[in-house]
């Protein structure tokens, strides 16, 4: 933690000089002592130090100075720290001024010039301020901040993007938190430009994209080679494992992510039947320890990058990023993983990502606190969702079409649903509209049995209704099946297409699609399990394909 800091001012420099020497003696081991020369440059510093989040325990100043007096500049510095003890330096013939700013500026102390010996006149006093500062003061969070409004789609996304690269941050909602609108006005941004980003070097950006986030936490964007062994296009359990494997085989490796490591796995709470974690772990550690230990075992992570297509060109792959920049690779594995279903019926899409939320319910859960929720969604998403987020609100109401649970979650979440007091299953239930001004504000629920409709007030809707493959994107000679998976191996025979596109003798490899050199692990493949385990399984696996690929190539 940074050391909290004594600031003084004083227009005379020898004074300055000889109060620092006397302060440092004394308090250097705890504080740091900082010094201005007139009111102005010590409001600058103020704010800056204010952006930082450094904190400041207590300011000394003179009263006689030119153009800002004392007092009037301990007046505008309480905007900054309204908490920092308070101290004038007076003549003889200032003490009428002093005693009035006991009452205006909440001056703690004034000290009359000169305070020889210190530790007779100064520091007693000084010490007993400080005592009394320490015991009310609460360090403040150090780290991102982000100000914003609670139900605005930014930011939700900023939230989501932080979090899913397992960076710690503080919310603040700019209609409750007073510390928001400090912030802002400290920085001078409008509200109109919200949500802003503050971090914790002083830095800020208002209205900003991921990219530029990413920036200043210090993700990487650009490669820095121009050709690589081999390429993973997602970083999912499957993407992760094949950067671990690719990485510490030796192969030159870059795995590139559009958003944040994880997939579907990421916003996972507890993943409960991973082999070695008898308590579960959640989608976010596990992700955070397979990014470091691809890293350290050499692999290359952009992100948020997005691949926007593959050519091929003789042997070699090139992909193109978002930002038009390309990159080469031997070969390529796609593990894009799947994107949430979106529910189809009126004002959805209106309210998503402010009050609609898909995959969210791990980013959105505090904002919960109270409320009751509803789920829509029967399968395990769902049903881990329901248990995470009963944490939080009053009741949590999870939405079927179906009577039961039965027949969509696994046992295991059943029991903890049933065992849980504010989840309720709602069976035969469809929500066809959602409403509100600006924000989700109400639902309507049929029950399809009786076909009765009941409109419900709703703050929050979390929608896990299954999932796509997310490859819209893959233009190129990639076989598909009719859902969008990328079909591999050998069951890539069913297709015409393949006996088109196939030109080798070999037969493709087990994880290989019709494109040679390029394979497809973990949920984005036809016929995977939808396992983290099987995942991880299929991206060490693709690591062993593309190095019988590059051996005979
Ligand atoms: P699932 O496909 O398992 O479940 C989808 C649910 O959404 C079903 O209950 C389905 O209901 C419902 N649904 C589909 N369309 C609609 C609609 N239009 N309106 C209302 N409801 C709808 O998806 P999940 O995302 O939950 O899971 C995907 C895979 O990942 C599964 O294999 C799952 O087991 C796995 N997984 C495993 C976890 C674990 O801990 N082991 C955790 C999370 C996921 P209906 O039955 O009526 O069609």
């Amino acid at each position: 933690m940074k050391k909290p800091i004594i600031f003084v001012v004083d227009d005379d420099p020898q004074v300055i000089r000889a109060i620092e020497r006397d302060l440092r003696q004394n308090y250097r081991k705890d504080y740091r002592i900082l010094s201005a020369e007139s009111g102005k440059v010590a409001l600058t510093a103020l704010k800056k130090l204010r952006l930082k989040n450094d904190t400041v325990a207590m300011l000394i100043s003179d009263q006689r100075m030119p153009v800002m007096s004392g007092v009037d500049f301990l007046n505008s510095a309480k905007k900054y720290y309204p908490d920092a003890k308070y101290v004038l330096l007076t003549a003889y013939s200032d003490i009428d001024a002093a005693i009035k700013a006991i009452n205006d500026v909440q001056l703690d102390y004034y000290l009359m010039k000169p305070w020889d010996p210190p530790d007779e006149h100064l520091f007693p006093i000084l010490n007993e301020l400080l005592y009394d500062w320490q015991a009310s003061y609460r360090p403040e969070f150090e780290g991102i901040k982000i100000v914003g409004y609670q139900w605005s789609p930014r930011s939700h996304t900023i939230k989501d993007f932080l979090a899913g690269n397992l960076i710690p941050y503080l919310w603040f909602d700019v209609e409750t938190s007073g510390r928001a609108r400090e912030l802002l006005e400290i920085a001078s941004i409008e509200y109109k430009d919200l949500p802003a980003v503050f971090f914790d070097n002083g830095e800020f950006i208002a209205n900003p994209d991921n990219l530029a986030i990413a920036e200043k936490i210090g993700l990487k964007a650009h490669a820095s080679e121009i050709m690589y062994d081999v390429l993973i296009v997602g970083a999912g359990p499957a993407g992760l494992a094949a950067a671990v494997y690719g990485a510490s085989e030796g192969l030159s490796t870059l795995m590139i992510e559009k958003m944040a490591p994880g997939g579907q796995a990421g916003t996972t709470t507890r993943i409960e039947n991973y082999l070695g974690f008898p308590s579960g772990l959640s989608g976010s550690e596990l992700s955070r320890r397979a990014i470091t230990q691809s890293t350290r075992l050499g692999a290359e992570f952009l992100s948020p990058v997005e691949v926007m297509s593959i050519n091929v060109k003789d042997k070699y792959k090139t992909v193109t990023l978002s930002d038009g920049s390309s990159i080469n690779a031997l070969s390529v594995i796609i593990s894009t993983g799947v994107d949430y279903r979106r529910l189809n019926a009126k004002g959805i899409d209106k309210f998503t990502d402010a009050g609609i939320y898909y995959g969210a319910a791990v980013t959105e859960a505090h904002a919960c606190k109270g409320n009751d929720v509803y789920i829509i969604g029967g399968g395990n998403s769902a049903g881990q969702a329901a248990m995470h987020l009963s944490k939080f609100a009053k009741n949590v109401y999870v939405l079927i079409r179906k009577d039961s649970l039965t027949s969509s979650m696994s046992h295991y979440l059943i029991e903890q649903i049933n065992n849980t007091e504010n989840i309720t299953v709602l069976g035969r239930t469809e929500v066809v509209e959602a409403m509100g001004e600006g924000r989700l504000d109400e639902i309507v629920v049929k029950n399809s049995t009786t076909n009765e409709t009941k409109t419900l007030k709703a703050q929050s809707l979390f929608i896990f209704i299954g999932t796509r493959p997310h490859t819209d994107w893959i233009k190129s000679d990639i076989v598909k099946n009719d859902k969008g998976y990328i079909e591999t191996g050998r069951d890539l025979h069913k297709y015409d297409d393949f006996k088109v596109l196939w030109k080798l003798d070999r037969q493709p490899y087990l994880l290989e699609s019709s494109s040679p050199g390029i394979f497809a692990a973990g949920d984005v493949r036809s016929g995977s399990m939808n396992r983290v385990a099987s995942a991880v399984g299929e991206g060490s696996m693709a690591i062993k394909f593309v190095h019988d690929y590059l051996s005979h190539h």
